[in-house]
């Protein structure tokens, strides 16, 4: 008999008694401090920049206008909010439509969705919130890139409300972290989980396993201390490279070998055995089918992915 892995789908579904689907949305205005050179410029070498920008169907693109944490002002705040409205009422139908869900958690998923004054943040937070059937937002943020008094405000938020962030944890190893330019170090995104959780948050994590430099023992440490921090749900994603990346030019200049599919798979079956059964699973991996993946191949399909990754979880008794 296999054990079913604790997915996320299933924390919701028991927390709020019927099927809750997330709606990503994308608010144009906010970008990433390792893009707008804040901390630095380019942005991760895996982060295609390109591909975060907003879906801007029937609203005007907001051209050269990008909110930071010491943004005073935001002229275009009426405009986000109807961009917010339009993306969650077409996502949310087409959701309900092809899934039959009832309830819903806006994500704020592109950029970095808490790096703008703390006004424009509960404007949009509070609108979303006021959307039928949601029940909750979650938050995709670094951990640098987020103030006391956000924390506190989603603190009084949660309250009321099921509010998770997002955070991009991708490997606890410094060394690692300076390869991929991420910006930040480790003990950045461990005290911003610790803060989080202070703050009654619940806290999603995001792993990468196959970055530069890292062996299967790496890979594993991050996860077991992804967990230790006290994560209460969990993403784990495969480095898979696209065009116009950073990652993309080392690749091609032969210093950068994609993790095969046989490592990732060893390695997200030792994660998997390690995680506290509380810790939900969001993702198990990733991947792009078109013309803008490079590498690895394996990562193109993800419906093969996932057939292959439960082919291999039999071997310890679990599935997806
Ligand atoms: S933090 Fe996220 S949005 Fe910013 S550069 Fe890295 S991957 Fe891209």
């Amino acid at each position: 008999m296999r054990e079913q892995i604790f997915t996320f789908g299933q924390y919701l579904s028991e927390k709020f008694g019927t099927k809750v689907s997330k709606v990503p949305v994308s608010i144009s205005g906010f970008t990433c401090p390792n893009i707008d050179g804040t901390v630095a410029k380019g942005g991760c070498t895996f982060c295609e920049n390109d591909s975060f920008s907003p879906s801007l169907d029937k609203v005007k693109p907001l051209k050269g206008f990008f909110l930071n944490l010491d943004s005073q002002e935001n002229p275009h705040l009426e405009q986000q909010l109807q961009q917010l409205e339009w993306q969650f009422n077409a996502l949310s139908k087409k959701l309900t439509l092809e899934n039959d869900t009832q309830k819903y958690l806006v994500y704020f998923q592109s950029f970095t969705n808490t790096y703008a004054p703390l006004s424009t943040l509960k404007a949009l937070y509070e609108k979303a919130l006021t959307f039928d059937n949601v029940v909750g937002l979650s938050i995709g943020t670094r951990s640098d890139s987020i103030g006391d008094e956000t924390f506190k405000y989603l603190g009084e938020l949660s309250k009321r409300t099921e509010i998770w962030i997002e955070f991009g944890i991708q490997s606890i190893f410094d060394e690692t972290l300076v390869k991929i330019n991420r910006g930040h170090d480790s003990q950045n995104v461990k005290a911003a989980i610790v803060k989080a959780k202070e703050h009654g948050l619940n806290v999603c994590g995001h792993l990468i396993f196959g970055l530069p430099g890292e062996n299967r023992e790496m890979m594993l440490q991050t996860a077991y201390a992804a967990y230790d921090l006290g994560i209460d749900s969990v993403k784990y994603h495969p480095l898979y490279v696209v065009k116009r990346t950073a990652l993309a030019n080392e690749y091609a200049r032969g210093e950068f070998t994609p993790i095969s599919e046989e490592l990732y798979l060893d390695v997200l079956s030792e994660a998997l055995k390690a995680k506290p059964p509380h810790v939900s699973v969001q993702r198990i991996t990733a991947g792009i089918d078109d013309e803008s993946l490079i590498a690895p191949q394996w990562c193109r399909d993800k419906n093969k992915q996932v057939r292959v990754i439960n082919q291999a979880l039999k071997a310890i008794g679990l599935k997806y």
